[in-house]
């Protein structure tokens, strides 16, 4: 192993003095929660996506429960997602008691095929099992086909929730990821290794009023100080009631106020990004790989670069191989229905061609801001040596 390269990560945070300056500016404030921060980021995000609301979480995994419960999602409904994700995607239905299943991936794209969609609505229509919510998951950072998707959810009358937590800062025609012109409500996550950070954290956009009220409720234990929502009359200021069960999902002001000021370089966060995976692309385009897919109507904000590997055969030793030589490959993700909380992994195999054969060749190799261009041709090259 070249000493130099001691474990490059797959991704790494990026922290800086305006950073470290806002939060200690918070920590001597009164308020280090339920204080002004968590609200002006909310401003700020919702502002920069074109949405009307914007609810701030303490991550978003619980943006993405709280807006499956906004929408109404209930036992024994159907939640539908992309077996390529992480597991919160479903996660969030199964809290809500709801029934998961999963729509395969598009081969090129990796995000959830609009046609094999249709086919399963079809179907399910037959049986009566039209999903009540699907969770399209914008993977890597690139949108999906929002518009198929959209009209399918009209026709077939199921609400959208855009796992956007790989793509704050991405473009879809020209509109920013999170305006919701073709869902209900847009996440995104905060966790260090997504594009912008808070430590831990989430937000969840949307348009729609009633939804934004909901989340915001159910956020801080459905406790409102609102006397327009109360069930009497207030009797003094000391008055609060409890008219839902919510949870404790709040984010802090110490939070906020990394989020606000790590917000102010997300433009040139995702146009770097973008500059680092063109020369991926550039410097991989001879190898025996499928790279990324690009389509211009869309602006990834590349929170991941996945490589696919032609020769599958080859695939667990090229990924070890890497590791050995210090670099912090990944696989984003194993398809969730491979893990044993799902009970029967070989039933559901069978369904999923797209998915496994995706899981059979994919590698995420390093992508984070500060890489050097002389740590991209030490990956480029060992990824040569290798196949
Ligand atoms: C990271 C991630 C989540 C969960 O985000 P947290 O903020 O860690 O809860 C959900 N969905 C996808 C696709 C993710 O990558």
């Amino acid at each position: 192993m070249d000493k130099n390269f001691d474990n490059i990560p797959y991704g790494q945070h990026h922290i800086d003095k305006n950073d470290i300056d806002s939060v200690i500016k918070v920590l001597n404030s009164n308020f280090i929660t339920q204080g002004p921060q968590v609200p002006l980021f909310e401003k700020i995000i919702s502002r920069y996506c074109g949405s009307k609301y914007a609810v701030a979480v303490n991550s978003s995994t619980s943006a993405l429960h709280l807006a499956c419960i906004s929408l109404g999602l209930k036992e024994n409904d159907w939640l539908w997602t992309s077996p390529i994700s992480f597991v919160a995607s479903a996660n969030c239905g199964l809290l809500c008691g709801a029934k998961i299943d999963f729509v395969d991936i598009d081969p090129n794209t990796f995000n959830l095929c609009p046609s094999a969609l249709e086919k399963k609505l079809i179907l399910a229509e037959k049986n009566g099992k039209l999903p009540k919510v699907l969770i399209p998951v914008h993977l890597c950072g690139q949108s999906c086909d929002m518009k198929s998707i959209y009209k399918l959810s009209k026709k077939y009358g199921f609400k959208i929730i855009e796992d956007a937590s790989h793509a704050i800062g991405g473009k879809y025609l020209n509109q920013p990821i999170g305006c919701c012109s073709y869902s209900d409500i847009t996440v995104f996550s905060f966790h260090p290794v997504k594009i912008i950070t808070t430590g831990e954290g989430g937000m969840a956009l949307t348009n729609k009023k009633k939804y934004a009220d909901k989340m915001r409720l159910l956020r801080t234990h459905g406790i409102t100080r609102e006397p327009k929502l109360m069930k009497c009359k207030s009797p003094g200021q000391w008055f609060y009631q409890q008219i839902d069960l919510g949870y404790n999902y709040r984010m802090t002001d110490i939070q906020a106020a990394l989020g606000i000021s790590q917000f102010k370089r997300l433009d040139s966060i995702v146009s770097k990004r973008n500059t680092l995976a063109k020369r991926y692309d550039k410097l991989l385009s001879k190898l025996p790989l499928k790279l990324p897919y690009r389509n211009k109507n869309i602006l990834s904000s590349f929170h991941l670069y996945v490589i696919r590997l032609i020769d599958t055969q080859k695939h667990k030793f090229v990924f070890d191989s890497l590791r050995k030589s210090g670099i912090g490959v990944n696989l984003h993700y194993i398809p969730i229905y491979r893990h044993p909380y799902y009970n029967n992994a070989e039933n559901l195999i069978k369904q999923y061609p797209e998915s496994e054969s995706y899981y059979a060749s994919a590698i995420t190799i390093p992508l984070f801001i500060n890489m050097s261009r002389v740590e991209q041709d030490y990956i480029v090259k060992e990824i040569e040596k290798y196949l």
